[in-house]
């Protein structure tokens, strides 16, 4: 049988939010422990370029990811590739919650859920079918294989425009696809999209994608003419947002909000003694920053119940 280890917190997660949590929780004296079912970072590490993250004026995602994990390994236990199945009150002990993995059993007082999201699937014929084989969700992870090759993002968000300008610094011939007539990125962003001259399908969805051993060509639906075409790409990109990654609060009976994120008062704690969340689980703005901060406050707030 596998032995409990019993810390004061565990973070599950570990995002900026999650690390930061790790730094702060484990420095206040709390006996601390991250866990995350990938590596390190989460999405961060996908993001090309961070340009909005106070004291670096440009910085790769994974870059940044790494100088994070360092500071955090100095105070924190941290272990990655290991997936938190299940949550649970130990029934023993008031508010010690059992964490159950694959590898191991472990006990804590507090837990702060930084589970993030999960990329949003367009849902069309062709997408499960082709993955991996011309259709991704991350530019920066296997953009490298189409390099001038034709290639189409899906999507009008901060992530999508940041996509396409990513693999057209790459040499690909990038076409973007927005089921509106208005991108909802930022400014700057699409004036850079402008500037280096991606051609955008207005009002249009992907209907199917289509291939024989790697994608060869989209349906494409235009909604102002109300009619289909296809035309041929080699890779398709899918940057269309995310869904929280929820189902470990719902097994503590965390409270969610009507689009399924936790949701905190302005101290991160949720409706479960010592339970708290922090990152982009809670929704809102979605910025590392904002994650960062979150995370220390929840930290915070462990500190504050534990000791008090
Ligand atoms: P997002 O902002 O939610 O944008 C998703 C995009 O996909 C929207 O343009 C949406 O269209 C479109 N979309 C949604 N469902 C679709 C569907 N079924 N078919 C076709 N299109 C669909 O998601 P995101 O770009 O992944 O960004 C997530 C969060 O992270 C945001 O808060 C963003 O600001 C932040 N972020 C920031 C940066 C940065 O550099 N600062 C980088 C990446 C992400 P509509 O516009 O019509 O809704």
């Amino acid at each position: 049988m596998k032995k409990e280890q019993t810390y004061d917190l565990i973070v599950v997660g570990a995002g900026p939010a999650g690390m930061t949590a790790g730094i702060f929780g484990a420095r206040s004296g709390l006996e601390t422990l991250l866990i995350d079912k990938g590596i390190c970072g989460g999405l961060s590490n996908e993001a090309t370029v961070v340009d909005n993250f106070p004291g670096f004026k440009s910085i790769g995602g994974m870059e940044l990811v790494e100088k994070i994990k360092e500071q955090t390994a100095q105070y924190a236990a941290i272990k990655e590739l290991e997936e938190v199945k299940k949550i649970e009150p130990t029934g023993k002990e008031e508010q010690m919650m059992r964490l159950v993995t694959e590898q191991g059993l472990y006990l804590t007082r507090a837990v702060i859920l930084c589970t993030g999201t999960e990329k949003r699937k367009l849902g069309v014929k062709g997408e499960y079918e082709f993955l991996g084989r011309g259709v991704s969700y991350c530019a920066t992870c296997d953009g490298f294989f189409f390099k001038n090759k034709s290639v189409l993002v899906v999507g009008g968000g901060d992530s999508a425009v940041r996509g396409a300008l990513y693999l057209k610094h790459l040499g690909c011939e990038v076409t973007l696809i927005h089921r509106r007539d208005k991108l909802r990125a930022e400014q700057f962003l699409q004036r850079s999209l402008e500037k280096v001259g991606v051609r955008i399908l207005w009002n249009s969805v992907v209907r199917e994608i289509k291939g024989d051993n790697a994608v060869r060509s989209v349906v494409r639906y235009d909604k102002e003419r109300d009619s289909e075409d296809e035309f041929a790409i080699d890779g398709i990109f899918i940057y269309i947002g995310e869904e929280p990654a929820h189902g470990l609060a719902m097994q503590i009976g965390v409270k969610l909000d009507k689009n399924g994120y936790i949701i905190t008062d302005k101290s991160q704690r949720t409706n479960v003694a010592q339970v708290y969340a922090a990152g982009d689980i809670t929704g809102g703005v979605k910025q590392i920053v904002v994650a960062c901060a979150e995370g220390a406050i929840a930290a915070i707030s462990a500190h504050e119940d534990l000791t008090s």
